[in-house]
């Protein structure tokens, strides 16, 4: 079992009414944590990650025998879970409705654990406005061997590109390979919207700097350059949320940074557990949730 790390997850998860099995299971061999540290873990974020989760759609990542073993992403509620990890209808493109999880407190998350959620992905939008988006991404995917200075230099090219378009924007190591660079918005324009107007920035980088960026998915386009993935810019796609563990190798944490503390990270994927509760102390992204910033068609990038 990890020493550096609160061991109370089960206390926790009783007090908010979640019976968690197993606390002691090792989920991450590689640092022995366990699912009741996981538990105490969201408990010490929970300030800092409930505003980017609560009220919006969510695609979970679960490995019910540990990281090291088969995990799985899921959508929708096939039922069995603690009633605290909610779920609400969505209506789909065909008319169809589906339900997805939501979570609106640190129960959520707990009742998550318990089901061995280790991944929380949140749509870019909340169930009460679901047709527009009140966050975008541009999720920086680097090709093998870059150098994580080039991610970094792509997330500045990013936030330059919006700040000339009067968009105030957001970094976050994803805890895999690359960064997320977020704009807060009002929701006021629509996904298609959306998605076009991030395409459009995607591909003028790519347009302008062919060697560094490309704006395709094709791995064939990546290589030795920067992939601009602007496709979570789509209704019901997900990123990975601020502050959610990841499934990788040494349970690294997605965690918000400052724009002038990303050039002393050295990597995507430096934050422990331990490293993340610390960071969460100091609010990273003064202003997020009080921007008051929208989509315009003026904004669109042709
Ligand atoms: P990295 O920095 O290593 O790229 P990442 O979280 O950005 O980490 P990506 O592979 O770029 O990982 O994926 C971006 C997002 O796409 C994920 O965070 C997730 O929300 C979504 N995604 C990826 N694969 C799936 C899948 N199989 N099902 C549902 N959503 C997925
Ligand atoms: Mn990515
Ligand atoms: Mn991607």
């Amino acid at each position: 079992k990890s020493q550096s790390l609160d061991d109370d997850g089960e206390a926790v998860a009783e007090k908010l009414g979640v019976r968690l099995t197993s606390p002691d299971r090792i989920v991450y061999p590689g640092q022995g944590i366990t699912k009741s540290q996981i538990v105490a873990y969201y408990e010490d974020v929970a300030e800092a990650m409930l505003p980017h989760i609560t009220g919006r759609p969510l695609s979970l990542v679960r490995c019910p025998q540990g990281r090291t073993k088969q995990c799985f992403f899921q959508k929708h509620d096939t039922g069995g879970f603690p009633e605290q990890l909610r779920s609400g209808s969505v209506v789909e493109k065909d008319g169809e409705k589906q339900d997805y999880f939501y979570v609106e407190d640190l129960a959520g998350l707990v009742a998550g654990t318990q089901m061995n959620v280790l991944e929380w992905h949140v749509w870019g939008s909340h169930f009460d406005d679901i047709e527009k988006p009140d966050r975008l991404v541009f999720d920086i995917d680097p090709d093998e061997g870059l150098d994580f200075s080039a991610i970094v230099s792509a997330a500045f090219d990013i936030r330059d590109r919006l700040k000339d378009l009067g968009l105030v924007s957001f970094p976050m190591v994803s805890g895999g390979k690359g960064i997320h660079v977020i704009v807060p918005l009002r929701p006021k324009a629509e996904w298609p919207e959306a998605k076009a107007f991030c395409k459009g920035l995607a591909q003028t980088l790519a347009d302008e700097e062919p060697q560094r960026y490309t704006a395709s998915l094709s791995k064939a386009q990546r290589k030795g350059r920067v992939f601009i993935d602007y496709l979570r810019n789509e209704r019901g796609s997900t990123a990975i949320c601020p502050f959610s563990v990841r499934s990788r190798e040494g349970a690294p944490v997605a965690v918000p940074v400052g724009w002038d503390e990303l050039p002393k990270v050295s990597a995507a994927n430096g934050f422990s557990l331990a490293a993340a509760i610390e960071r969460s102390k100091n609010e990273a992204w003064p202003n997020y949730f009080k921007l008051k910033q929208a989509l315009t068609a003026e904004m669109a990038v042709t």
